[in-house]
Parts: structure tokens; C-alpha cells; sequence
């Protein structure tokens, strides 16, 4: 077994720790290239003592000279990198064999790309990347030669549930099914939304994640990206994407056949599970998670999404129908909308306004490059910000 030498971008989240913890369990298998993030020192600190990369990278250039300090104090061989470009430059390196995305955000589309290029193992969990790259995005995947495999626990429920052969998806699905926890709301009386406070939005009943992927949980605006993200992995037309609540988190998803027969992946919601396939695919290896005791389990249930509760759902499927560029449109907004909601500015049912507003204000112009798409990205988020001063004042 080769050993593979692996970047994880926005090591310090709690996406990045959670591989990290995966990969302390396989020292044989994994050996660390570089980490990221974008201000934590103490964090990455702890995670070079343990992990001793040879590359560190802080978007921050004061958090980054900070690092530096400590690191020389240590004289640990590790050099430190600061600035967004170095993201790619870590992504990219021809000693890089796989790339943990775990950023959050449009800001990791530009290290996403760069690692597609250069043809890596590609492990996404960095949906945003994704839902705003668009075809451009599975074109350097396709031009490099990389593999992208999802990290996202409802796609790779689906990924494990879909057979070897990407060419008969297709053919013989008949519909991909998502299921949702439906957040911390899924019980709350809709006209109640507008006095949510980020504290409640944050408090996931099922997984701990995240600020900004715990509000789009709580809006669904995380089943919105998600169903985007899912077209582009598996290539179906949205139509035959679906959304169904299940609020114990067991079945991470499913694939409903022509047949009518229906595979599904199931286990405890503990995001090692989904990262361990990802870092081993095709073989299986220690997650850490625990087993699933089916003599133990709650009874689950299934339910549609309500509407009124989660209007940001429809969004998906209107981005995905609209002209090319919308989903990107839709992200930003909704990645202006939920800073803004999390800073106290706009109200909790103000984020889909404010995505609403922004799809209808910005019209895109087909982005068939990364530069196309940053263009796109900031011009959304300026005319989202427009919308969150006049309605905040
Ligand atoms: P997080 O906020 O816990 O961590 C984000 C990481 O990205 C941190 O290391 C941070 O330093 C870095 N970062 C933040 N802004 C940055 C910037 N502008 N430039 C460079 N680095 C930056 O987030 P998370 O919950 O780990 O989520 C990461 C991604 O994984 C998101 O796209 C999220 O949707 C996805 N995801 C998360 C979970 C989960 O359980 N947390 C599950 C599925 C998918
Ligand atoms: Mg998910």
C-alpha cells in the first residue's frame, strides 16, 4: 500500500478536524502535505505538533505571522504560507496525491479548481465550490483527470449507493432521493420564523457543524445547495432530484431504480463515516464512528418538506433552471444573507428574501471561466449587500 500524501484545506473547521481524527487512526495510510485555514492560530498550532505538515497555510497575513513566530520558537521544519493564492499552490503541488475541500464557501472554488486541474483525489464537503463552478468546475475535473469524490454525507450515501459504472446512472435511476433532518424548525409555526436568533439557528439537533452550514440546516437552504451539488455529481436532471424529511439522520440517502427497487446507505450521523470512505474509496477502513445497532434504533420516519417552513428549497430547482450562472448568484447571496443574519443586521425569514431579491437582481452571463465566475460571485454579493442595507434600515 502506497502511502497518500494529503492537503486539507480548512483543517481547523469541523470538517477538517473530523479528517484529521480519521487520519491520525491510519498513520500507514495517510501522511500530511500541508493544512489551512484561514485564522485560527491555536488551532493549527495544536494540529502541527500533531501532524507535523510541511506546509501551513494562513489566509490571514497577521494570523500567519503569528503562526510563524510560534512555529520558529518550536523549530519545527514547517514552512508558512500566507495569502489566498497559496491555497492553490498547496492543492496543486506535484506531491500532493488527495485534497480534502473543506473550506466553506465560494472561497475555496479557486483551490478546488486548482486541485482539478492537477488532476487529484479531489474529497469534496466544500459544496459551495461546487453549486458556483458549475460544468466549469466538472470540466477541470475532467481536463485534469482528478477524481472528485463527494464527502457531503447525503452524496456519498448516494455515491455508495449507485452502481460502479457512472455511465448507466442515467439509465437505470429513476430518481435520487435526499433525505434532510430538517433542521432545528422542522416543528416551529412558520410565522414564528422572524423571531429566530442565530443561537437557535445554530443548535443542530443532530449534527454539530459549522456556523454558516448550521443556518443554511435551518433554513434548508443546505438542502437547496445540496440538491444543486447533486446534479452536478451524478449528472440527473433535477427533475429527478427529490427532497424527503427524516429527522433521525439514519438513512443518509437513497437511489430509487426504474425497477422500483430502492438502495439506500444507512449509520449514525458522525461525519468520519463519509470522510473515511472518501479518504480509502474503494476500500473501507476505520472511521471511528460507532456501528449501528438496529435493535436500538428510533423509529424512523419520512415526511414532505413544508413550503412555508422552508421556501429556500424551491430555489434549487429554479437556479438549476434558470441560466447558467444562477446557482452562483443564489450562493452568494445566501452566503451574504446568513453572515448577515449571524452579525444580528437582517432577521432569520430575511435570508430568503435576500436570496430571492438577489436571483431576480443579478443576471448572469453563462461564466465559462474561474475569472467569469469571481466576476459573477462579487457582483451578487454587492447587490445582496445592497438589499440587506435597505432592508436593515
Ligand atoms: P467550519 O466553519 O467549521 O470550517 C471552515 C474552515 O474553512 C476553517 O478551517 C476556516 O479557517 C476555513 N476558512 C473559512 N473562511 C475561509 C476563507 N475565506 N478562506 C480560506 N479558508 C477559510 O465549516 P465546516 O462545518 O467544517 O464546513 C466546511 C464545508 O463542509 C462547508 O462547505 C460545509 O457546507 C461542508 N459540510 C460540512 C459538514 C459538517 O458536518 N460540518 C457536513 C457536510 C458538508
Ligand atoms: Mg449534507
Amino acid at each position: 500500500m502506497t502511502q497518500q500524501r494529503l492537503t486539507v484545506l480548512g483543517s481547523t473547521g469541523s470538517i477538517g478536524q473530523s479528517t484529521l481524527d480519521v487520519v491520525a487512526r491510519h498513520p500507514e495510510r495517510y501522511e500530511i502535505f500541508a493544512l489551512t485555514a484561514s485564522t485560527q492560530v491555536d488551532k493549527m498550532l495544536a494540529q502541527c505538533a500533531a501532524f507535523k505538515p510541511r506546509h501551513v497555510v494562513m489566509v490571514s497575513e497577521a494570523h500567519g505571522r503569528a503562526l510563524a513566530e510560534q512555529i520558529r520558537a518550536h523549530q519545527w521544519p514547517i514552512e508558512v504560507h500566507t495569502g489566498a493564492a497559496a491555497l492553490e499552490w498547496v492543492a496543486a503541488h506535484p506531491e500532493v496525491d488527495s485534497v480534502m475541500a473543506a473550506i466553506v464557501g465560494a472561497a475555496g472554488l479557486a483551490a478546488c479548481l486548482a486541485a482539478a486541474r492537477s488532476g487529484k483525489r479531489l474529497m469534496l464537503a466544500n459544496k459551495e465550490a461546487l453549486v458556483v463552478g458549475g460544468e466549469v468546475f466538472l470540466q477541470a475535473v475532467r481536463e485534469g483527470g482528478a477524481v472528485l469524490l463527494p464527502i457531503d454525507s447525503e452524496h456519498s450515501a448516494i455515491f455508495q449507493s449507485l452502481p460502479e459504472d457512472p455511465s448507466s446512472w442515467e439509465r437505470r435511476v429513476r430518481k435520487i432521493i435526499l433525505t434532510a433532518s430538517g433542521g432545528p424548525f422542522r416543528t416551529r409555526d412558520p410565522d414564528t420564523l422572524r423571531d429566530v436568533t442565530p443561537e437557535q439557528a445554530c443548535a443542530h439537533p443532530n449534527w454539530v457543524m459549522g456556523r454558516k452550514i448550521s443556518v443554511d440546516s435551518a433554513t434548508m437552504m443546505n438542502k437547496a445547495l445540496e440538491v444543486i451539488e447533486a446534479r452536478y455529481l451524478f449528472g440527473l436532471p433535477p427533475s429527478r432530484i427529490e427532497v424527503v424529511i427524516h429527522p433521525q439522520s439514519i438513512v443518509h440517502s437513497m437511489v430509487q431504480y426504474h425497477d422500483t427497487a430502492v438502495v439506500a446507505q444507512l449509520g449514525v450521523p458522525d461525519m468520519r463515516a463519509p470522510i473515511a470512505y472518501g479518504l480509502a474509496w474503494p476500500e473501507r477502513i476505520d472511521s471511528g464512528a460507532e456501528h449501528l445497532d438496529f435493535t436500538a434504533l428510533p423509529a424512523m420516519t419520512f415526511s414532505k418538506p413544508d413550503a412555508r417552513l422552508f421556501p429556500g428549497l424551491q430555489l434549487a430547482w429554479d437556479a438549476l433552471n434558470g441560466p447558467s450562472g444562477t446557482a452562483a448568484v443564489l450562493n452568494a447571496a445566501n452566503e451574504i444573507a446568513v453572515d448577515a443574519f449571524l452579525n444580528r443586521r437582517i432577521r432569520f425569514d430575511q435570508i430568503h428574501h435576500t436570496n430571492v431579491a438577489t436571483m431576480a437582481a443579478v443576471l448572469p452571463e453563462s461564466p465559462t471561466t474561474l475569472a467569469d465566475l469571481l466576476a459573477l460571485d462579487e457582483r451578487a454579493r454587492r447587490s445582496a449587500l445592497e438589499f440587506v442595507q435597505r432592508i436593515q434600515a
